[in-house]
């Protein structure tokens, strides 16, 4: 029976940096993919937030974002809009409530979050709400919480605070790179030229060492937080 699958990213691009080529084998395998970004990028790149000012740089993010899962033959993402890189200046329950709200909604059978020990603070944040929101009760619809990693992010984050990303599952993404690949040049604002973290070659390298170290071409590599069979 195909599953929901229901993706949670901080910031639009993160979904395809950590989950893309496997979105895209969910969609080849009749899954239903949903994705849902939790900030809304770009606003922390000025001294202050301001969300005026920045309203044609969204409006671009959005419409690359689009561009992006269209490559992947996902639906646009859903936008819950949070201030970019200040979620920790939120409660968490603010951004509990709209995850347990779109995960009533969609009903998945599988999330895929943040790593928590990533640089970037809002990976932090999104990585504990969704584990809130997705909390193991009776009737609840998710049977499995992976995490991804998000190059620039992950293999920043600081080895004192967490034990690293130590991923215990791997997808085999030899099917689905290029198109991971072509949904990340969509993303114009987003990604940089070599040898920064956010490129398309650190990336596909990235795709190739773990696929060597799972007896694959490419592959996605994902930490377990819980798989539950019903
Ligand atoms: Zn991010």
């Amino acid at each position: 029976m195909a599953d929901t699958v229901l993706i949670v990213a901080a910031h639009p691009d993160d979904e395809v940096l950590g989950v893309g080529g496997t979105a895209a084998r969910h969609v080849l395998s009749g899954d239903a993919v949903h994705s849902l970004i939790v900030a809304e990028g770009v606003t922390s790149r000025s001294l202050h937030r301001d969300a005026v000012q920045a309203k044609p740089s969204l409006a671009q993010l959005g419409s690359e974002a689009a561009r992006a899962a269209a490559e992947l033959r996902l639906p646009p993402p859903r936008q819950l809009g949070l201030p970019d890189n200040r979620l920790d200046s939120l409660d968490l329950l603010d951004i509990i409530k709209p995850i347990e709200a779109i995960i009533a909604e969609v009903r998945p059978q599988v999330i895929y979050t943040h790593h928590a020990g990533d640089l970037n603070i809002d990976h932090e944040c999104v990585h504990r709400a969704v584990l809130t929101a997705a909390r193991r009760l009776p009737g609840s619809t998710v049977r499995a919480i992976y995490t991804f990693e998000t190059v620039s992010s992950t293999e920043w984050g600081s080895l004192e605070l967490s034990s690293g990303f130590r991923p215990a599952r791997f997808v085999d993404i030899g099917t689905t790179l290029t198109a991971k690949l072509r949904a990340l040049e969509q993303y114009e604002m987003e990604m940089r030229p070599f040898p920064h973290a956010r490129s398309v070659t650190a990336v596909e390298a990235l795709a190739r060492v773990r696929g060597a170290q799972s007896g694959m071409e490419a592959a996605e590599a994902f930490g377990v937080m819980y798989e539950l069979w019903k």
